[in-house]
């Protein structure tokens, strides 16, 4: 039988917009030793801006963004939605559209394939030797030509530096940051957010490989916070899969053990504090 005091615990995180799918993750959130954190739309507010139009020889800013958009036109990934607002109202040209995780988008146009996404993706086909940058960028080619880069910029959340001490304060000993962006910007952005680690230029699998590799070394628990469709297997791989709820897709949510309803890291370290504190009343 379950104490009636776990339900408690359950009740008093659901009170403060934190949802716990069940007593023994609420016992699993007070023995945590490891948090590993997905960067865009976790840590960070996942709300970019094209902040740069860089154009390949012979090809206008126009032109880049315009195939731009006709690839990211159907896609959810909060890169995409930068890009249609750099292009404004215009409706980009129909096209069949497939996601590659963890890569970009591929559209199958009129004109042509066009391909939007990082580097890897242009590795893919060919495509060698481009210049990185200290920011997140989507490259942007057509039938496997290179058209231009666009530089997109994303922030922190408000608070996550604190949040990330209160989490050391609750008894958190390892955060750690798992990334599918370029090493440049998780870096910068995992020394703003005073993580300990930082893995970047991920895979969807290589996130779940990361984060076995981060359990095996844990004597306590290892949870994994996390938002897209993506984040779903790590989430599952987790001691404790942990979901933004308001920005989260359908398929993290479902994964998840625990869902932060309000999208703020610093419920983190209020429900292992409702958890570890459960256990007090129980024992
Ligand atoms: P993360 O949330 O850690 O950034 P994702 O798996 O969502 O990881 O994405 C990894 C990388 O793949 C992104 O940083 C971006 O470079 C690229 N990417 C994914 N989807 C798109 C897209 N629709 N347009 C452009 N780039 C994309
Ligand atoms: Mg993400």
């Amino acid at each position: 039988s379950i104490p009636l005091s776990f339900f408690g615990g359950i009740g008093g995180a659901a009170r403060n917009g934190i949802l716990v799918k069940g007593s023994t993750y609420l016992e699993t959130m007070s023995k945590l030793g490891t948090i590993a954190f997905d960067k865009t739309g976790t840590l960070t507010r996942g709300v970019f801006k094209v902040t740069e139009l860089l154009p390949a020889d012979g090809v206008s800013q126009d032109e880049l963004l315009r195939y731009a958009a006709a690839a990211e036109a159907q896609s959810n990934h909060p890169i995409a939605k930068s890009v249609m607002t750099a292009f404004g109202g215009g409706t980009p040209e129909r096209a069949e559209v497939r996601e590659i995780a963890g890569m970009g988008v591929e559209a199958r146009t009129k004109e042509g394939v066009v391909r939007a996404g990082n580097v890897k993706l242009m590795k893919s086909i060919g495509i060698e030797g481009l210049r990185e940058y200290a920011k997140s960028a989507v490259y942007v080619a057509l039938d496997g030509k290179f058209l231009g880069t666009l530089l997109v910029a994303d922030e922190l959340k408000p608070g996550v530096r604190a949040a990330m001490d209160d989490l050391r304060a609750a008894g958190v000993s390892r955060l750690v940051m798992l990334t599918g962006d370029n090493l440049a910007i998780a870096k910068e952005t995992a020394a703003e957010a005073g993580m300990d680690a930082v893995s970047a230029e991920l895979l969807p699998q290589d996130k779940t490989a990361e984060l076995e590799r981060l359990m095996a070394g844990e004597e306590k628990k290892t949870a994994f916070v996390g938002d897209g469709i993506n984040d779903a297997p790590v989430l599952t791989r987790a001691d404790i899969g942990i979901a933004m709820g308001g920005i989260g897709s359908d398929a993290a949510i479902e994964a998840a053990d625990v869902v932060i309803m309000t999208d703020e890291i610093d419920k983190i370290a209020a429900a292992i504090r409702i958890a570890v504190k459960t256990r007090w009343i129980v024992w």
